[in-house]
């Protein structure tokens, strides 16, 4: 899957992704430098942060 580079808020496109798997699921986190917007991914779907906890949680 490609990695998304360009910041869906601010366009600029200086996006940074760090991919890690989390008890058989595949996290992505990818931050952005210009605008420190945050999102996370979870098996290529975009998810908020506390369905990221509850994939740690359930661990
Ligand atoms: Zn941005």
């Amino acid at each position: 899957m490609p990695q998304a580079t360009t910041c869906p808020e601010c366009k600029q496109g200086d996006v940074i992704s760090i991919s890690m798997n989390v008890s058989g699921r595949d996290l992505a986190f990818s931050t952005c430098h210009a605008c420190e917007a945050k999102w996370w991914h979870r098996d290529g779907e975009q998810i908020v942060l506390s369905d990221v906890i509850e994939t740690v949680v359930r661990t």
